[in-house]
């Protein structure tokens, strides 16, 4: 359930066929987060180890029970999601879901659009190259068809 959250925008600007969804969460909620996604399809993940500071600031995450250091940067996770423009609300919707707490330091999402996608291993650029079999549009086609059949 999103808390303030506003209301779903269709049509982000600039606009554009795919989008990459960034996340920036905290380590623990990653395996909820990754399940989740995996369970909607989402099959092309890219997880990286960071650290940073924001409104949570770098005091308040206490590391393995030692005392904290004002300097110190939170560790999190940025995880990078390129999916097509109508798979971006439920991506987002999906992380809020598993990630939040509603303490601070929860994480922030961002969205910009991505200009092309190349499979390196048969050279396949934009939708052919973001298509993953098994992924979300098969799924939902799959349900759309055997629900019209
Ligand atoms: P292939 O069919 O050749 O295996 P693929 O599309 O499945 O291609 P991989 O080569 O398996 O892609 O992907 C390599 C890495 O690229 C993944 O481990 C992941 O980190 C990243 N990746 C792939 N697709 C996406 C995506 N849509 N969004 C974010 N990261 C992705
Ligand atoms: N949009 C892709 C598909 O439906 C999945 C993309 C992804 O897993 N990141 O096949």
């Amino acid at each position: 359930e999103v808390v303030n959250g506003n209301s779903s925008c269709e049509g982000y600007l600039p606009k554009a066929e795919f989008y990459k969804v960034e996340a920036i969460l905290r380590p623990w909620r990653l395996p909820h987060v990754a399940t989740a996604l995996i369970k909607m399809g989402i099959r092309g993940v890219t997880v990286t180890d960071v650290k940073g500071f924001g409104a949570q600031g770098g005091s308040r995450e206490r590391q393995a029970g030692s005392e904290f250091c004002e300097e110190a940067f939170v560790v999190k996770v940025k995880l990078e999601i390129v999916v097509s423009q109508d798979q971006v609300e439920s991506v987002i919707d999906t992380i809020i879901d598993e990630a939040r707490t509603g303490e601070i330091g929860d994480g922030k999402i961002f969205v910009s659009p991505v200009a092309d996608i190349i499979r390196v291993r048969t050279g396949e650029r934009g939708r052919k190259a973001e298509r993953m079999t098994g992924g979300r549009a098969d799924i939902l086609s799959t349900y759309t068809s055997s629900n019209n059949i």
